[in-house]
């Protein structure tokens, strides 16, 4: 992995690799704007962070379009890098730990101190999906045991069909996941640690009016059982203190996601009141500061998708293309 090639003004530095960052590294490549993509460095704590995003904690990929069979989320990773270094993306694996948008050409700080210019920058670093942070709760999401944190990118997986699984969590992701699951699954416990779910009330009712649902209230899941794969829960009573168990085969945290925008405070980007990339212009890949872009998760706390996030890493390399081109950087 390089660290930063040469002191010149960059055409476009992509921060994030993901399937945004990527897609975005792709498109900017062979319209010939030489881009930089930022890939990060690994790290664990506290929830598991790699090059490549959330879809290097994912087993099967199903649902992407043009993989009829399926594929990891890391082999998926491996290819969209390849894609984008064959058009001659460099790769800069460092994080970024600051950026001034304050005047063109931008700088972006890496973790060495190095100080990138560009003239344009797209955003693609993701959001985190929050873990509960039990040590068998990790150890089985990241071996692909049965534990996840997207229930619609893995809960069609064949080891999830007419099994006993579990959701974490009252919001209306936790609500979302629930009445997918419910498609496939024998039946799906809902655990939430209070006795009221925040979840949008329509969305409530279908869960609550299904009957292959039991909800758990009142509950936190406090240890995950099972070797190679999940085979139950601990459970513990947020009132009474008691300890339960229950036996599963999968389990699905929806406890919410965190965007990776930390990177960005102070920088002029604005966020909204979740920490998300604002995009204040409809159709467009835009931020509030012009020439930068956004694209993926970091933006979309809606979707979610890996294709969502690659769609929206093509617009951004366009409308960064078109950006240049207007002011004759070419
Ligand atoms: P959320 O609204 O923040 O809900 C998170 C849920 O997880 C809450 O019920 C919370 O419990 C629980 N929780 C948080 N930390 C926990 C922990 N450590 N242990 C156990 N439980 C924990 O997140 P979200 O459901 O992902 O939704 C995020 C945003 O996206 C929301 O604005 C939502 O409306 C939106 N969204 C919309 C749709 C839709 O309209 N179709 C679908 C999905 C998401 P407490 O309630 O006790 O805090």
């Amino acid at each position: 992995m390089s660290a930063h090639p040469s002191a010149a003004i960059e055409k476009v530095v992509i921060i994030g690799s993901g399937p945004a960052g990527w897609t975005a590294a792709i498109y900017a490549a062979r319209a010939n704007l030489n881009p930089v993509c930022c890939i990060g460095v690994p790290r664990t704590d506290p929830s598991p962070v790699l090059p490549g995003g959330q879809l290097m904690l994912t087993t099967e990929v199903e649902n992407y379009p043009g993989f009829p069979d399926g594929i990891t989320g890391p082999e998926m990773m491996e290819k969209f890098q390849k894609q984008a270094e064959r058009f001659g993306t460099r790769i800069v694996g460092e994080d970024i730990v600051k950026c001034d948008f304050s005047k063109r050409p931008f700088t972006v700080t890496t973790s060495s101190g190095a100080a990138i210019k560009a003239h344009s920058v797209i955003l693609a670093t993701g959001a985190v999906a929050n873990w509960i942070g039990l040590p068998n709760e990790m150890r089985l999401a990241r071996s692909g045991g049965g534990v996840s944190a997207c229930a619609v990118c893995d809960g069609a997986l064949p080891v999830f069909r007419d099994q006993v699984l579990a959701v974490v969590g009252g919001g209306d992701t936790a609500m979302e996941e629930t009445s997918y699951l419910t498609k496939f699954a024998r039946k799906v416990y809902v655990i939430h640690r209070r006795d009221e779910f925040r979840a949008s009330k329509t969305m409530q009712q279908r869960v609550l009016g299904n009957p292959k649902v039991e909800v758990l209230w009142n509950k936190v899941v406090v240890d995950v059982l099972g070797e190679e794969t999940i085979s139950g829960l601990v459970l513990k009573d947020t009132r009474t203190g008691e300890q339960s168990q229950r036996a599963v085969k999968g389990l699905f945290i929806a406890i919410g996601h965190t965007p990776a925008t930390k990177f960005l405070q102070g920088s002029g980007i604005a966020l909204d009141d979740k920490g998300y990339v604002k995009m204040p212009v409809a159709h467009r890949s835009n931020t509030n500061i012009e020439g930068v872009f956004v694209a993926g998760d970091v933006a979309d706390s809606v979707y979610r998708q890996a294709v969502t996030a690659a769609g929206m890493g093509c617009r951004a390399a366009i409308d960064a293309e078109r950006f240049l081109a207007e002011r004759g950087v070419h």
